[in-house]
């Protein structure tokens, strides 16, 4: 079958295609006679108008009803009204053209034919299910109306055939309510409760223990709920009914839950529904008869597994709904051997063709089975590396297809840890943030890092909850399970250090109120205090109060050296996954890192070099804050010198250790960024303090050196430290710290060289706007290598570059150009400075910006390829223009985002560098990235 059919697809789909390419016309409906559209497409008696390629035009479930068709699987007759269509709906006012009402008039007698039964005949009337089925599955968004055709006359023809009375009056009542609600707009409650009336009226407990005649009383009661709200009677002609069902689906195309999925899912409002209209068939009819849904694979595990469930004796909406529980697929074996073998037989037919794991439907008719759909199942990230894997042994997809089957964001699910789902979901979402970081973390609520630090030290499990995190939250961010701020966005520092760290993290939760002094906080009508358990979700952003149990994720135990890969299964498939990535890649990856075990960690995960190594996070280390502020509160510069000779070996030893974690690969370090005040005390603490003291008398050493360091931080205080003294301004005014930078750089390259290990190191300025800015740390820089070199009798080479974040920097990008040896875009900044929003506060503003459609998504996540992207790709030409060796690269927090490397591999980059945990998603993302725009995308 799949041979016959892959060869039928490639027949059909480029002569449309050049048909369509050769006119200028978007993808459109074929015409049916001359001048008329093609609307309406039958499937029946095994042969279908579409295929599997028609989907823009007949949706997922038209498209997939077609293909089956064609393959001759048991599928029921029936036709699907394109999509387009819907778009005339709307654009006709929501009115269906006559053109497509004839067209499906003349479908509907064919399907009649094939059926043998007729709409509306009383003694053999036809039953039809109406459906819709966008290009995109969104499950449970729009409406169905199943048994159309029913009325009070068809309803007893029903009975004869099927010598069923019980049947044909359930199947009535359903189809009142279905239409009632769907296209009557009455409500389900309305219904409901007469349901409940015919039951207590007769002593009935279970919905089945009503009888014919209790049927009867409730389509008695249906049909009154329906002239009281409409005032007028349920519609008795089959053609009305069938109208009426087909324009409320195009309908429920703009229904509120609808619109809302496409906006979470990014789907484009533009596409439309298409309508599928099928002869029933009914899993109701007794004992002999079944319906289900399943997967081909167990799409939670991946495991190959026949997955799925089954209801005897009901209709479709009884296994969705939850009404009646299903029974797992297995024990459909048991009960209907012939027709479970044949389901086993299609569905792996399906799955060869379409060679994915199919989620299907399907509905049993006194033994007989038939096929209501079938589409490549939605998985999780763990089963869609575990399936792509199993596929490629099974020969049924080439590698290349396992790289662009798996979402990138798949393999950093595989990193993180889990909660034990049952636990999980007992527990109701207390509120919801952006989902910083994923992993699951549980644990007591600290609010202060140092409390952090001395809980985890008496052996407890934290997670710290802060209304926002500042660099020297650095220890408790570490210790901690997972870390939780009020506000803050996806760059903001809780976010950034937390995907660095592969911390869980959800930032901006902004229902949640932190009181840090009170060790409190409130969300909702819930106070948690210092000690109360608190979990979250860093891959949807959901927060829980209470303890969930959680479990480390395999692959970082292999990474950290405490599994072997050999016991580890998943590692295993995560590692093929990737190398069979890296093959198709264009784009290299580095890792922000910059701590020794980060390098290692990143260089495991599979990253060659570092982009950025954040040097003032060097400073955040164990007793090394002291000096750095002595170095701050110096007012002359031979007293700076002599805190920097203090923190020299600190950070040479660092470069050290990253130099070595790194194997010989390209390190960038970046000298000095963040304003100094982030590195002193708050103005506010300092008073407090300093009053205190002054209670208690005390005028001593102490009460002068707080008092002193008080004046520092007053003269430090800018009103916009973003936009203040920070970066390379930071090096123009005290050259010294670029001096003792640039010594540890050389001095530790050196070392290594001498010890036979090659560096090259690359020496970055940040934040420059202005070549000559550029070229005065420039001078710095190779005058201290120079000295170094030789003082050390090694010549090494190194690089000196400069990060282009401010806007001025790209508009200049020739000019900086001539002095930069590397670019790297750093478009956290540049986000920030070309939209004007301050990346620590948009947390506050963005939900509005999405709700109102004026930004789609956070551009601190995603690059903003119109605006910021622009700047990027014009740096990129003017700064190659002017040097053509230049080397280019990325490492703002998009470096790590699978869409922004779509574009960075569009604009040439050499590499994207993000945080050590992203590099496996990165890898992926990037080969997916070559593929598409190797095809012109
Ligand atoms: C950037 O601005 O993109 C960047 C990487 O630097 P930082 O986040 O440290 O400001
Ligand atoms: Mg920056």
């Amino acid at each position: 079958m799949a041979k016959k059919l892959a060869r039928k697809a490639k027949a059909t789909k480029p002569r449309t295609a050049t048909l369509r390419q050769a006119q200028g016309r978007p993808e459109q409906g074929r015409g049916t006679k001359r001048g008329t559209r093609k609307y309406v497409y039958f499937f029946g008696s095994g042969k279908a108008e579409g295929d599997r390629t028609m989907k823009d035009l007949l949706g997922g479930k038209g498209s997939g009803l077609a293909e089956m068709t064609n393959a001759a699987l048991p599928v029921p007759p029936g036709f699907t009204i394109s999509t387009e269509a819907c778009n005339l709906y709307y654009s006709e006012g929501r009115k269906t053209p006559a053109e497509v009402d004839r067209q499906m008039l003349e479908a509907l007698r064919k399907l009649e034919k094939a059926a043998g039964a007729e709409l509306g005949n009383v003694k053999n009337p036809l039953l039809v299910s109406v459906r819709s089925g966008a290009k995109f599955s969104m499950p449970g968004m729009m409406d169905t109306i199943l048994n159309l055709g029913l009325n009070d006359e068809t309803v007893e023809g029903l009975k004869a055939r099927t010598s069923n009375g019980r049947f044909a009056c359930d199947s009535y009542r359903r189809f009142i309510q279905m239409f009632g609600n769907v296209v009557l707009e009455i409500p389900k409650e309305a219904f409901e409760h007469e349901f409940e009336h015919a039951k207590q009226a007769r002593g009935a407990k279970l919905d089945t223990d009503l009888d014919e005649q209790g049927l009867r009383d409730v389509v008695r009661r249906y049909k009154e709920v329906v002239r009281s709200r409409v005032k007028r009677d349920f519609p008795q002609d089959p053609l009305e009914q069938l109208r009426g069902a087909r324009d409320a689906v195009f309908r429920s195309w703009n229904n509120a839950r609808a619109i809302e999925y496409r906006r979470i899912y990014e789907i484009p409002d533009s596409i439309g529904t298409a309508v599928n209209v099928q002869a029933m068939v009914f899993g109701n009819t007794g004992d002999r008869s079944a319906t289900g849904v399943g997967f081909t694979r167990n799409p939670a595990t991946g495991a190959n597994e026949f997955y799925g469930e089954f209801l005897i004796n009901a209709q479709g909406e009884d296994v969705v709904s939850g009404v009646r529980t299903p029974q797992p697929i297995s024990e459909l074996e048991k009960v209907l051997p012939a027709a479970y073998k044949q389901l086993r037989q299609i569905t792996k037919r399906l799955e060869k063709h379409y060679r994915d794991v199919q989620d299907f439907e399907f509905t049993i008719q006194d033994e007989r089975l038939y096929m209501l759909q079938t589409r490549n199942g939605k998985r999780t990230g763990y089963a869609a590396v575990m399936i792509a894997t199993d596929l490629v042994d099974e020969k049924l997809i080439s590698p290349k297809d396992a790289v662009l089957q798996v979402d990138p964001e798949s393999v950093s699910q595989l990193l993180a840890p889990v909660f034990e789902p049952k636990a999980w979901k007992a527990l109701p979402v207390a509120t919801k943030g952006l989902p910083a970081s994923p992993g699951a973390a549980s644990g007591q609520a600290v609010f202060t890092a140092d409390d952090a630090v001395e809980w985890t030290r008496q052996g407890k499990k934290v997670v710290l909850v802060r209304k926002e995190t500042v660099p020297d939250d650095i220890h408790g961010m570490f210790v901690s399970q997972g870390v939780l701020t009020a506000t803050g966005g996806m760059t903001s520092h809780a976010a950034v250090v937390g995907r660095q760290m592969g911390k869980p993290s959800v930032v901006g939760a902004g229902a949640l109120e932190v009181a840090e002094a009170a060790r409190t906080a409130i969300v909702g009508s819930k106070t948690i205090k210092e000690g109360d358990y608190i979990s979250f979700d860093g891959l949807t952003g959901e927060v829980k109060v209470g303890q969930v149990p959680t479990k480390p994720s395999e692959i970082l135990q292999v990474i950290a050296g405490e599994m072997k890969p050999a016991q580890s299964d998943v590692y295993q498939r995560f590692e093929k996954l990737l190398t069979w990535a890296d093959k198709f890649r264009r784009l290299g990856i580095r890792a922000n890192a910059d701590q020794p075990d980060q390098a290692e960690t990143a260089y495991a995960f599979g990253a060659r070099g570092i982009g950025l190594c954040r040097t003032e996070h060097m400073f955040f280390g164990e007793g090394r804050i002291p000096i750095v502020q002595r170095m701050i509160l110096a007012d002359n510069e031979s007293d700076r010198r002599k805190a920097l000779n203090e923190l020299l070996p600190l950070q040479r030893a660092d470069f050290y250790g990253v130099f070595k974690g790194m194997h010989g690969t390209p390190v960038t370090i970046r000298t000095i960024d963040p304003p100094l005040h982030e590195f002193l005390p708050k103005r506010e603490e300092l008073m407090v303090e300093l009053a205190k003291m002054e209670v208690q008398g005390r005028k001593d050493e102490e009460y002068a050196n707080k008092q002193k360091l008080l004046r520092r931080v007053e003269q430090l205080h800018e009103f916009n430290p973003m936009l203040g003294h920070r970066g390379v301004r930071l090096g123009v005014t005290y050259p010294e710290i670029t001096e003792m930078q640039t010594r540890a750089i050389i001095e530790a390259a050196c070392q290594l060289a001498k010890e036979g290990t090659k560096c090259v190191p690359e020496i970055m300025i940040p934040l420059v706007g202005h070549v000559k800015e550029l070229r005065d740390q420039k001078a710095v820089v190779d005058r201290v290598a120079a000295q170094v070199m030789k003082e050390q009798g090694v010549k090494i080479q190194y690089l000196v570059g400069t990060m282009i974040e401010v806007p001025r920097g790209a508009l200049t990008a020739d000019e900086i150009a001539a002095e930069a040896q590397f670019f790297s875009f750093g478009t956290n900044d540049l986000t920030q400075l070309t939209f004007g929003f301050s990346r620590d506060d948009i947390g506050k503003f963005l939900g509005a910006y999405q709700d109102k459609k004026i930004l789609d998504k956070d551009p601190f996540a995603t690059i903003d390829t119109v605006g910021v992207g622009a700047l990027v790709a014009m740096g990129v030409q003017k700064g190659r223009g002017a040097r053509p060796t230049l080397k280019v690269g990325i490492c703002g927090e998009h470096g790590g985002d699978p869409s922004s490397i779509h574009f960075f591999e569009k604009v040439g980059l050499d590499y994207v560098s993000c945080s050590p945990y992203r590099v496996p998603v990165a890898r992926l993302a990037a080969a997916q990235a070559a593929l598409a725009v190797k095809v012109g995308d």
